[in-house]
């Protein structure tokens, strides 16, 4: 587990998620499906990525009703998805009802999204500091059997000493030294991120948008594997 790769299939089309998904699919820990993939091609782009070689982390970080979630995520696990996510603030009865219908899928709990700032806490109506409202969703997500958290490189420390050490902490905002920051604000580079206690990391355009897609993907393996390595 520690040190894994999940690779943010962020694209338009089907058939080029599925190629990349069979270029690299046996190297890396999942491939995530998202928002964007999902809602153009539905669950036939999870069965074909699932095929091209990979396993599935399907995030669509469900956030309902605990009996609609249970029977959403059923429908994911019949899928095939290795890994899926919720949203903590859904509470407590919704995370079980997630847990007891992910079998073996693991479920990630997202706490607060890295775009909110506190100032849009404060206007949601929860007062207070990010970092605490994140170390109390995380606590709350993993009381209610969540497999692990999503959360931006610069909280896994915390977190870490926060939680169980079974917890998986899953990060996204990862940029390898030179890439782009794009729309990410808190970046970590992949070494950085595994060294601040991360299991997996979440890597989208960096690897989508390299001239050789592969290469990248084994340049990080490798800076993840060293930085391992020298902890
Ligand atoms: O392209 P990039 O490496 O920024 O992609 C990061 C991926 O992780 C995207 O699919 C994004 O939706 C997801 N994500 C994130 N920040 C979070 C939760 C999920 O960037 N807090």
């Amino acid at each position: 587990m520690a040190g894994g790769l999940m690779v943010a299939l962020d694209m338009d089309s089907a058939d080029e998620a599925v190629a990349l998904a069979g270029d690299i699919g046996e190297r890396v820990a999942a491939l995530k499906v998202g928002s964007q993939l999902f809602s153009r091609h539905g669950p036939e782009v999870v069965r074909r990525v699932r095929e091209a070689g990979g396993d599935v982390f399907l995030d669509l970080k469900y956030h309902d009703i605990p009996n609609t979630v249970n029977r959403a995520v059923r429908n994911a696990v019949d899928l095939g998805v290795s890994w899926l996510t919720i949203h903590a603030s859904g509470g407590r009865a919704m995370v079980e009802a997630a847990k007891e219908a992910a079998g073996e899928a693991r479920v990630l709990a997202v706490t607060v999204l890295t775009s909110l700032t506190g100032t849009d806490l404060a206007e949601l109506g929860c007062g207070g500091q990010v970092r605490d409202q994140v170390i109390r969703l995380a606590r709350l997500a993993r009381d209610s059997g969540a497999d692990g958290i999503v959360c931006s490189p610069l909280e896994v420390a915390d977190l870490r000493s926060a939680l169980d050490s079974d917890c998986v902490l899953v990060t996204p905002g990862i940029r390898p030294a030179g890439a782009a920051a794009d729309d990410q604000a808190r970046t970590a580079t992949p070494a950085g991120a595994v060294r601040a206690g991360a299991d997996c990391i979440v890597v989208g355009r960096p690897i989508v948008n390299a001239e050789n897609r592969r290469l990248m993907v084994d340049s990080i393996l490798e800076e993840m594997r060293t930085s391992l390595l020298n902890t």
